[in-house]
C-alpha cells in the first residue's frame, strides 16, 4: 500500500465530496483497501472534510485494529470492511448523506432506472436497506445483504454507500447515483416517472462495456 499517496487521495476526495455537496460537515466516509496486505485506509471519525489532512487518515486491518495513524477510524468501519469481504473486486468504498439519495432512503424506496446512468451501479435498481443505528455491525450486515451483487445500496433514513474498483470509481458512482436520485425525486414530485424496462437496462449495461476510450469498461463510470 503506497500509504502517502493513498492518504493524500482520501483527504482530497473527502474535500471533493464536501465541495460537491455530497456530504456536509463530518457526514460520510471513504476508504481504500489493499487486498495484498489486508489493510484499509479510512477517513477519521467526526472530522470536517475541509480540515482533514493526509496525516489524519487511519490504516486498519479488517477488524479495525489501528495499524497506523493517531486518529479514531470512521464509526462506519464495519460497513466498509463488510463490503470488502463480500466483494473481492472492491478497492474503495464511499458513504455519503447526499440529499436526494437520502430523501429516497427516508421514503424507504429504491433508486429506479429512471435514467440509464443507474447502470453504473451494476444493477437496474439500487435497493434500500432497513434503518439501523449508524456505526453498528447491524447496519453493515443489512447494507451488505440488501446490496447483493450490486455496487451500491441506500441505507434506510441515512444515506448511500457505493463501492468501486478504485477511489475515483466509487466516488463517481456515488455522484452519478445522486444525479439519478434527484431525477427520480423531481419526476415523482410532478408525476409518475417512466422506469426503463429490463431489456432497455440490459442494453444500456451492455453499451457501457465499450463506452469511452477503452474497449473494456473503465471502472470509473462515465456517462455520455
Ligand atoms: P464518521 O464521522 O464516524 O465517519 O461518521 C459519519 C457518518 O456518516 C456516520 O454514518
Ligand atoms: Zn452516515
Amino acid at each position: 500500500m503506497k500509504l502517502q499517496e493513498i492518504r493524500a487521495q482520501l483527504a482530497e476526495c473527502g474535500r471533493q465530496m464536501s465541495a460537491a455537496g455530497l456530504s456536509t460537515g463530518t457526514s460520510g466516509n471513504l476508504s481504500v483497501y489493499d487486498p495484498q496486505e489486508c489493510l484499509m485506509a479510512i477517513t477519521p471519525s467526526g472530522l470536517d472534510y475541509f480540515s482533514i489532512t493526509p496525516a489524519d487518515i487511519v490504516v486498519t486491518d479488517l477488524e479495525a485494529h489501528v495499524v497506523e495513524g493517531e486518529r479514531k477510524p470512521s464509526s462506519e468501519w464495519a460497513l466498509h470492511t463488510q463490503l470488502y469481504r463480500r466483494h473481492p473486486a472492491a478497492r474503495a468504498v464511499v458513504h455519503t448523506h447526499s440529499v436526494y439519495c437520502t430523501t429516497l432512503a427516508v421514503l424507504g424506496q429504491p433508486l429506479r432506472a429512471v435514467h440509464y446512468a443507474i447502470a453504473a451501479a451494476g444493477a437496474a435498481e439500487v435497493p434500500c436497506a432497513p434503518y439501523c443505528l449508524f456505526g453498528t455491525e447491524a447496519l453493515a450486515r443489512e447494507a451488505v445483504e440488501a446490496c447483493g451483487e450490486g455496487r451500491a445500496v441506500l441505507l434506510g433514513n441515512h444515506g448511500l454507500v457505493a463501492w468501486g474498483e478504485s477511489l475515483p470509481g466509487a466516488y463517481g458512482l456515488a455522484r452519478d447515483l445522486e444525479f439519478v436520485a434527484e431525477l427520480q425525486w423531481r419526476a415523482m414530485a410532478v408525476g409518475t416517472p417512466n422506469v426503463l424496462t429490463k431489456d432497455q437496462m440490459d442494453a444500456a449495461m451492455n453499451r457501457f462495456q465499450t463506452y469511452g476510450q477503452s474497449e473494456k469498461r473503465a471502472d470509473e463510470p462515465q456517462t455520455p
